[in-house]
């Protein structure tokens, strides 16, 4: 029987919530298709600062470490918003985890299921059928990273710089990955750059068309990402996949979230390089795509499919249980077709019916 070993870092806000939904489902795959999991869990963001005095504790990085992924809730909240900028949990804690991992290939699927169109603020008539869009975005580079950054006095006036730089390898190695994903997809791939105007994104585009000459059965347009902001409302089934970088796939994914419905139903992995000697294991870490919701946590209200579609990535990814993976979306997918509903997917229609988090974790375990 493979047993796999899993770093639990449920975080804060309503990550222990949605963490113990997720556990839930975990536990119905296990026995259903014989594998085993050995969960370390530890403190992470707020909760680490409060109980082990910093965001990213070593025992937390020690269990990661020997871990082959890390299941994350999220981190952040008002109580540790006034610490110093590198001490809070998500520069503290999220920022250091992926680049300590390598983690430079952010997969965020924006699946907008026929039965969720009426939660989407977009227009009934765009998104008629719902739509399926992978975003691929570049997770350890650009201007998050980039040196010099600084932000105080030169010159007698207050500055701030950050710095957009990239290397063409780190481009070669996410084309790579999204160029992959659309094989295995509709196989178009969209890249997305500002090269009429960044020079980090003339080099983004001249190396994609390059690595696109491995990938002849992939179409690959190009599109500006203030057009593909706009495409995203306008037109969001002409996208398949869509890689780009850092920062425009931080804003875009987000937009891309939203039109799905809610934030809550969208999971995330940031993947690393292989482990494992098989070439073909990632090693990742799987994390809803939305934040802590503070506003909502310990109310047993938010929607815990992000952590549990999250889950259904990191056995897919990094465990090769696939059909385990398939079983949770179908799971999630009967769930929401027989009308199942947390709060922020409701409209009030008749034949939907309104669920806690714990109840729509206990449905969706049930349907494995
Ligand atoms: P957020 O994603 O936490 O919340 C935005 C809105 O979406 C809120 O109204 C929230 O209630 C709702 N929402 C999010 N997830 C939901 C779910 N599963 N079910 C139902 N509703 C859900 O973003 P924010 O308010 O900008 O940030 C809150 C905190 O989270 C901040 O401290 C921020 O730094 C942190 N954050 C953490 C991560 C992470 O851990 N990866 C990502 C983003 C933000």
């Amino acid at each position: 029987m493979n047993t796999y070993q899993l770093a639990v870092l449920p975080g804060d806000g309503i990550g222990p919530e949605v963490m113990t939904q997720a556990l839930k489902a975990l536990s119905a795959v296990e026995s259903k298709f014989g594998f085993s999991t050995k969960l370390t869990e530890c403190y992470v963001g707020g909760a680490a600062i409060d109980n082990c005095g910093k965001a990213l504790p070593a025992e937390t990085l020690a269990a990661c470490s020997a871990a082959d992924a890390i299941l994350f809730g999220s981190v952040g909240g008002p109580k540790w918003d006034h610490l110093p900028a590198d001490e809070r949990p998500e520069r503290g804690a999220l920022l250091p985890l992926r680049k300590h991992f390598s983690l430079f290939a952010n997969l965020r699927p924006g699946i907008c299921m026929a039965e969720l169109v009426e939660a989407s603020p977009l227009k009934n008539k765009i998104i008629e059928g719902g739509f399926d869009i992978l975003c691929v975005r570049e997770l350890t580079g650009g201007m998050y990273f980039g040196e010099p950054k600084f932000y105080g006095e030169q010159d007698g006036e207050i500055v701030g710089i950050d710095t957009l730089f990239y290397r063409k390898s780190e481009v070669e190695r996410i084309a790579r990955v999204a160029f992959e994903s659309a094989r295995g997809r509709d196989k178009r791939l969209c890249s997305v750059d500002k090269a009429n105007v960044l020079s980090s994104s003339m080099m983004w585009r001249d190396t994609v068309e390059e690595i696109a000459k491995d990938y002849p059965d992939v179409e690959l347009s190009h599109m500006y990402v203030d057009n593909a902001a706009m495409q995203l409302v306008r037109n969001p089934q002409y996208f398949d996949v869509m890689v780009t970088e850092n920062t425009f796939g931080d804003i875009l994914s987000d937009e891309m979230a939203i039109i799905c419905g809610s934030l809550g139903m969208l999971p995330s992995a940031s993947l690393g390089e292989g482990k494992g000697g098989d070439g073909k294991k990632a090693f990742g870490m799987y994390e809803p795509s939305g934040g802590s919701a503070p506003d909502i946590a310990g109310l047993d209200i938010a929607n815990p499919i992000a952590q549990i579609l999250s889950l259904s990535m990191l056995l897919r990814y990094s465990c090769l249980e696939a059909e385990a993976a398939d079983a949770i979306d179908l799971a999630v997918r009967r769930v929401i077709a027989s009308g199942l509903r947390t709060r922020d997917l409701s409209n009030g229609s008749c034949g939907e019916k309104l669920v806690s988090c714990s109840e729509m974790g206990d449905a969706i375990a049930a349907a494995i």
